[in-house]
């Protein structure tokens, strides 16, 4: 069974359905991983956080018959979704957040297939990965690297796709569904619960009234939200620093010809600073290549101390060992710390087993007209995934109550 098949089926399971086999012809999916219940007590529902956990509960709850406001603090949707494309010419585009898909990911895979976007592996297949270790480079031929794991607990590489247009596509499709429903640019400033109902402030001085609330944030930027009455001591510790976040940072280099082909390189590659290096625009359609450089831990938080300037040739010095001639074939750099970000404040959730003990448990529970979602409040840190499931699970809980 085919990958897409084997979705449409476990879609249509979940929804009680049967696949009907009819060869040769298009099965059109209805359904969603997160389909809800039609209801017949409509609720009004204020969602903050326009993030892909935020747009999904938006999505299935408007599907269900609810009333659904979407207050969102950026100018633009997907919060850690972000796919860069203007500062670069050519038409080509890089993932400055989300990127790779496990093929387990059966959630986020469901709502790429229901839309009906198109995957591409994430890694190629031709031409020789890279590594620079000790100062030494050598090659890594295909068939290995792709037989090998970003980290050991990992899935293969070869396991891993994208979102041919983008990945920034999948919050697009929802939001589509959803403009109406949507205020960009409109940051919640406090949440004022009452007896029968919640109000909402935002920065603009406009004032949102609703039955209940799900609130996506990160933690990092969720203490500029001001609760009334205050939220559990738990939420409060976990959002004061008791829950550690990962920083990140990517900083991608565009050229006008993919000169590293010369020598049989494909772009991806790995050295011991330590980096991943990619090179996204393997697949689109340009003559142009960008490269780019996925920072974590402690070499983004030294990166993001750095300016532009010294930050870009300290990476191609580095770079002209992996591919020779680098520094001379750069046309522009763009750096996006998430650290740096207003409105995300870093990368995702990693968290010491001390403080997951403490506060993982509490980071999902609802606070009277309050659900919580977003990546964080699940075990799925870091991943589209655990936004999807999120989101699902606030919708659902706020579905049910309605019902009984
Ligand atoms: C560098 C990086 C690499 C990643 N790689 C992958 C990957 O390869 N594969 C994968 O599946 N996932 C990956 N992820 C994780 C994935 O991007 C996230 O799990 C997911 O996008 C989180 O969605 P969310 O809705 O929970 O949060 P967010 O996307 O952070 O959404 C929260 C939203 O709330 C908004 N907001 C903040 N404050 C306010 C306010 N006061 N009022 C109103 N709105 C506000 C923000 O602007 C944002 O839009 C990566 C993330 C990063 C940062």
């Amino acid at each position: 069974m085919k990958r897409r098949d084997f979705i449409r089926t476990s879609l249509l399971a979940t929804a009680g359905l049967t696949l009907i086999s009819c060869e040769d012809q298009e099965i059109v999916i209805d359904d969603t991983p997160g389909r809800l219940t039609k209801t017949n007590n409509p609720k009004d529902i204020i969602i903050i956080g326009a993030g892909i956990s935020g747009l999904v509960a938006g999505f299935e709850l408007k599907r269900a018959g609810h009333n659904v406001t979407i207050l969102e603090a950026r100018d633009r949707i997907g919060g850690r979704i972000f796919t860069v494309r203007e500062p670069f010419s050519n038409g080509i585009f890089a993932e400055a957040g989300a990127a790779r898909i496990p093929d387990n990911h059966d959630i986020t895979l469901g709502y790429i297939d229901y839309f009906n976007l198109s995957l591409n592996p994430f890694y190629p297949d031709g031409g020789n990965y890279t590594q620079l270790l000790d100062g030494e480079k050598s090659y890594i031929e295909p068939d290995v690297f792709l037989e090998d794991r970003p980290w050991p607990t990992s899935v293969t590489h070869k396991e891993y796709s994208k979102i041919e247009s983008g990945n920034d596509q999948l919050p697009e499709a929802l939001y589509e569904t959803l403009m109406d429903n949507v205020h960009l640019s409109e940051p919640a400033i406090s949440i004022e619960q009452m007896n029968d109902g919640v109000r909402v402030e935002t920065d603009n001085g406009a004032t949102y009234l609703g039955d209940k609330i799900i609130c996506t944030l990160p933690l990092p930027v969720l203490n500029k939200v001001s609760f009334s009455p205050s939220l559990s001591t738990q939420k409060q510790e976990a959002i004061n620093g008791g829950y550690t976040y990962n920083t990140a940072t990517r900083v991608m280099f565009t050229s006008p010809t993919r000169f590293w082909e010369n020598e049989g390189q494909n772009g991806f590659g790995k050295t011991d600073w330590p980096e991943e290096i990619w090179h996204p625009s393997w697949d689109q359609d340009s003559t142009a290549g960008l490269l780019l450089t996925y920072l974590r831990r402690d070499k983004a938080i030294e990166a993001d101390a750095l300016n532009d300037a010294v930050r870009n040739i300290q990476i191609l010095n580095r770079w002209e060992n992996v591919f020779p001639g680098v520094q001379n074939n750069i046309t522009h750099a763009y750096t996006h710390s998430w650290a740096k970000e207003e409105w995300s404040g870093a990368g995702w959730p990693a968290p010491t087993e001390e403080e997951e003990e403490a506060y993982g448990s509490s980071l999902g529970l609802v606070e009277g007209h309050i659900h919580f979602a977003g990546e964080h409040t699940t075990e799925y840190h870091g991943w589209m995934q655990g936004a999807l499931l999120s989101g699902i699970r606030a919708a659902n809980e706020i579905n049910d109550g309605a019902m009984t």
